[in-house]
């Protein structure tokens, strides 16, 4: 709807490259106060500051997936509290690529931590199909939760012997390049959102994900790791840290991230020492 307004309300965050449209701020009053109406004692953290105001109440979901709540629930988490969980939210992940109409890369990222670990997570991606012709069915869901599995694609492997990796399109430099040169690539992508490239991996299209820098939060990780994991990949930061997710944690990603469904040794021991002294976690 808000494209179809033909105005994405953008607005400049920190810099040219890091935005926030209308779409964002929609998407993220639509889960955090559903959310939050539905489990008030959940901690939930989204992306965007906004003002604090009445939603309306157009925007308000109260369903919910029959299918889900049918798988039983992994017996080490079924004594969990509400208000032990804390909900990462990334209402429009890959939101520079969403302005420049590269709606494919668009994802939407809701995690669930639980003692710092990120044990549950969805990734929607809203526009996926969106070439694919009128009788294709627009957007997807993927779910996952650790000891469970991850639901909603098809798993597929990157081919063998190649060192295809995904990266970011539009938040380069130096060490970004400088660490994804030093994994002898055979072949480079470049797109944008975190989410989208996790589904990369998982759908066979690149070997690693390589993003050696601080840019990217706890909200672009949490759910995209949990997919990654539930399916036998490894997330981490550059120094191959596990990634916290606690309440109090800052929010930044500080020593970037790396993450492959398999061969993850031969990614992490190609990470420069000059990369790694310059990402302090
Ligand atoms: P990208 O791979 O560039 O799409 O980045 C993945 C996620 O991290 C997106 O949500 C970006 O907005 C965020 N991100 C990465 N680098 C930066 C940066 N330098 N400034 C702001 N956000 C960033
Ligand atoms: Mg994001
Ligand atoms: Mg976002």
């Amino acid at each position: 709807r808000v494209i179809a307004e033909g105005d994405l309300g953008i607005v400049e965050k920190t810099c040219a490259t890091d935005l926030q449209t209308k779409a964002d701020r929609l998407a993220q009053m639509s889960i955090c106060s559903s959310l939050a109406r539905k489990f008030p004692k959940l901690t939930i953290i989204g992306e965007e500051d906004l003002p604090f105001e009445e939603v309306d109440q157009e925007l308000i979901e109260d369903g919910q997936w029959e299918e889900i709540l049918q798988q039983p629930c992994p017996t080490q988490y079924s004594a969990i509290k509400e208000e032990d969980l804390v909900v990462w939210v990334d209402p429009l992940d890959g939101t520079k690529e969403y302005t420049e109409g590269l709606l494919d890369n668009v994802t939407v990222l809701i995690g669930i931590a639980y003692e710092g670990k990120a044990i549950a997570g969805v990734i929607n991606q809203p526009y996926y199909n969106y070439q694919a012709g009128p009788d294709a069915t627009l957007g997807r869901t993927i779910w996952g939760v650790l000891g469970l599995g991850a639901f909603g694609f098809q798993l597929k492997e990157a081919p063998a012997g190649k060192h295809i990796i995904t990266t970011t399109r539009s938040h380069s430099n130096k060490l970004v390049t400088d660490c994804v040169t030093a994994m002898n690539p055979d072949d480079v992508l470049r797109v944008g959102g975190a989410g989208n490239k996790i589904i990369q991996l998982i759908e066979g299209k690149a070997s690693a994900y390589v993003f050696a820098s601080p840019g990217c939060k706890k909200w672009d990780t949490c759910a995209p790791e949990v997919i990654l994991h539930a399916v036998g990949g490894k997330l981490t930061d550059i120094h191959g840290n596990a990634l916290q997710y606690n309440k109090e944690v800052k929010h930044m990603n500080s020593a970037g991230v790396l993450a492959t469904l398999r061969d993850y040794d031969y990614y992490a021991s190609r990470v420069p020492q000059s990369v790694k002294n310059a990402l302090v976690p």
